[in-house]
């Protein structure tokens, strides 16, 4: 018979507040194979575990129940501290009587009677449980990035700086995410290009650096220590190798200034043959098969003139897009975020009037490199009143879209003050809910912008329309509490930030979760912020939410410090709980690997059975569940230890 030691936490006030631990610990004493029962104020506290270890030795337990939190918080801590008094870490069973009772029921009595029902059926299972050994699998020292905005590349840089190969896939022709098209950054008025493009050239100069940009990851099979990417290398058209970034052929195209530019928010015009920003990393060119004449007709000319013009002869019309698969053992996925599609708001005449304009779009306006060369100018003309509404796209209900974009206040105040500091004699009002400018250094940078002259006004501006010139922006003035009209020449729309087409593909590749808000869903908001519930997986930057720079920034070096951890130990663990099958009553039916999301069943062919891969089993009982013939089980959550939990929980205990 099993020799079991049960021990109830009091978890400060948490549990004890509202479950008797006392008679818990009595009526757990009264299980036939229940050695010792006790109760602690914290038995997750090194003498709690000192207690379990001691009793684990004097009273020679082979099986230990901890009722206390949930396992998600302490189930690893009491496995070790099994495993450290010499007893298999899964002969440990946990009872959550925290969030599943005393969290939720206010009764004592009855949360009390529900504390000893779980207890019992935890000693059920606990007499039940098997030890399982714990597997150990090399680990590819490389990881793969996913995004080259500023996330990716500080993941990359700092993996790479610690001697592991890095393959970053990007994928447009340059790296930078949204950062490169910034003008000057909160609250330090920082040139964003100035401190990005010696990052951006870090990496394409780095020799653990294997940069793939114009490229996405289609596939990528395997699991923590041992994964493999294939990864789309789409057709530049240009060979990378002899390109050397001279430019003539963007010159000489026939599309040359026709085509918008995507790095100016389509207030610019680029060639079909371009790189998108001057300081682009990689610095070479790439045609765009969706306007390239040569590309779309079949003709440009007599000859194409890129081609033609070309001194190293690098324009190469026969390229085809490319496949390569790389060996990774991590992946830190970087994927930023979209600006939100001011047009979804039509009362705000974004798609109306080219004076209505959004902050990513001011500040292509406002930048030295950007269409106007720095000068604001709009329509023609030098606006004197500019009017900023903030929120668009972001706490709002009415359009799915709850969160708060974290950025928008900040960048709105950075923006006024540019305007303010290039037309001194304009009026900038600002129209907020609330401003949140809760950084180092923000609340200072609004003071000071306020001082400047600039009117923060608390109203929803409602809607936007022509007033004889210029615009008219109606609002509700909240402190007022009456509706104003105020004159305006430029309208800027502060969008919010969304979670981006490429996070969502990346989600489907990797089978990432993403959250309510549609952004990629981090295995514990709290504790494990940058990991995600497949093992080897990491976020960085705005894929995971809204972020400024240095958060992002913070973000990815936890990110990569996170995927150096089994880098550097050269080895990972496989978790034991996983399916088994038994080769004698499997009759081959394949129904399990259907049901298999992991892709962790491989039929053998000669034996006519199904067998699992156990490191890429994550003993999810999909297919135990869908079994027919009960060939396959899950380790640790086997029938018989299931239905004794369930039957315990069918007799309640009474202390007669
Ligand atoms: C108008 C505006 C002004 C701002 N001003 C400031 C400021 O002054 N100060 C400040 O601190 N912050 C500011 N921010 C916030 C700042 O832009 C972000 O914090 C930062 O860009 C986040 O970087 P990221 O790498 O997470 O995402 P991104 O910059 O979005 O980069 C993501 C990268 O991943 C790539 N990618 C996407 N999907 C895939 C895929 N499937 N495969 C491969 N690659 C993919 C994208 O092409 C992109 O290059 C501002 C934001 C806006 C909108």
């Amino acid at each position: 018979m099993a020799r079991i030691g049960v021990y109830v936490c009091h978890c400060g006030v948490n549990i004890a507040s509202s479950i008797d631990v006392e008679r818990v610990t009595k009526a757990a004493g009264k299980y036939h194979a229940v050695v010792v029962a006790r109760n602690y104020a914290y038995m997750c506290s090194d003498p709690g575990q000192e207690l379990i270890r001691k009793d684990i030795r004097e009273h020679k337990l082979d099986r230990v129940v901890v009722a206390a939190c949930s396992p998600r918080m302490h189930e690893v801590t009491f496995r070790k501290t099994c495993e450290s008094a010499g007893l298999n870490a899964y002969c440990f069973e946990m009872t959550n009587i925290r969030e599943q009772c005393s969290w939720v029921h206010e009764n004592g009595d009855e949360a009390t009677a529900k504390a000893v029902d779980l207890v019992f059926s935890s000693l059920s299972r606990a007499a039940l449980l098997q030890p399982l050994t714990v597997q150990e699998v090399p680990v590819t020292p490389a990881a793969l990035i996913i995004g080259g905005g500023i996330a990716g590349i500080q993941a990359a840089l700092d993996i790479a700086d610690s001697g592991f190969q890095v393959h970053l896939v990007e994928k447009t022709p340059s790296l930078g995410g949204h950062m490169a098209r910034l003008d000057k950054t909160f609250p330090t008025l920082d040139c964003s290009a100035c401190i990005l493009t010696p990052k951006m050239v870090d990496v394409g100069n780095h020799s653990n650096i294997h940069l793939m940009t114009y490229a996405e990851v289609e596939k990528v099979e395997g699991f923590i220590g041992n994964y493999k990417a294939t990864i789309r290398l789409k057709p530049r058209y240009v060979d990378m190798d002899q390109c050397t970034g001279c430019g003539l052929c963007a010159e000489e195209c026939r599309l040359k200034d026709r085509i918008d530019s995507e790095f100016d928010s389509g207030m610019g015009k680029r060639s079909a043959v371009y790189v998108p920003f001057p300081q682009a990393v990689p610095l070479k060119y790439t045609v765009d098969e969706e306007h390239c004449l040569f590309l779309t007709r079949g003709k440009c000319g007599k000859e194409p003139a890129c081609q033609a013009v070309c001194p190293t002869h690098a324009i190469d019309f026969s390229q085809k897009e490319k496949k390569v698969e790389v060996d990774v053992g991590t992946i830190v996925v970087a994927t930023g975020f979209e600006p939100f599609d001011a047009s979804r708001k039509p009362e705000l005449a974004y798609s109306n009037y080219s004076n209505v304009i959004t902050g990513l779009e001011f500040e292509r306006l406002i930048s030295a490199s950007g269409p106007t060369g720095g000068k604001l100018i709009v329509n023609g003309r030098e606006p004197r009143k500019v009017v900023f509404i903030q929120c668009v796209g972001s706490r709002d209900k009415n359009l799915g879209n709850e969160w708060c974009s974290r950025v928008c206040c900040m960048y709105a105040i950075k923006q006024a003050h540019l305007i303010r500091e290039k037309v001194p004699d304009s009026r900038v009002t600002v129209l907020y809910m609330d401003l949140r400018c809760f950084g180092k250094g923000f609340e200072e940078f609004y003071d000071r912008v306020r001082s400047e002259g600039v009117i923060f006004r608390r109203a929803i501006g409602s809607e936007i329309y022509r007033k004889g010139e210029g615009l008219a922006v109606r609002c509700e003035d909240t402190f007022l509490g009456q509706a104003v009209e105020i004159e305006a020449d430029l309208v800027v729309l502060s969008a919010g930030l969304e979670p981006g087409t490429g996070s969502i593909d990346v989600s489907k590749v990797l089978k990432l979760s993403r959250s309510a808000d549609g952004f990629l869903m981090e295995a514990h908001p709290k504790l494990r912020p940058v990991d995600t519930a497949t093992d080897g997986v990491y976020l960085a930057g705005c894929c995971q939410g809204p972020k400024d720079i240095p958060d992002t920034v913070a973000q990815a070096k936890a990110a990569a410090s996170s995927a150096l951890i089994p880098m550097i130990r050269g080895k990972v663990f496989v978790e034991p709980i996983s399916a088994q099958v038994n080769d004698d009553i499997c009759c081959g039916c394949r129904v399990c690997e259907a049901m298999c999301e992991y892709k962790a069943t491989v039929f053998d062919e000669e034996k006519g059975v199904m067998t699992i891969n156990a490191a890429l089993c994550k003993g999810c009982g999909s297919c135990a569940g869908a079994c027919p013939t009960g060939a396959m089980t899950i380790r640790h959550y086997t029938d018989d230890q299931i239905f004794a939990q369930v039957e315990s929980l069918s007799r309640p205990f009474t202390d007669e």
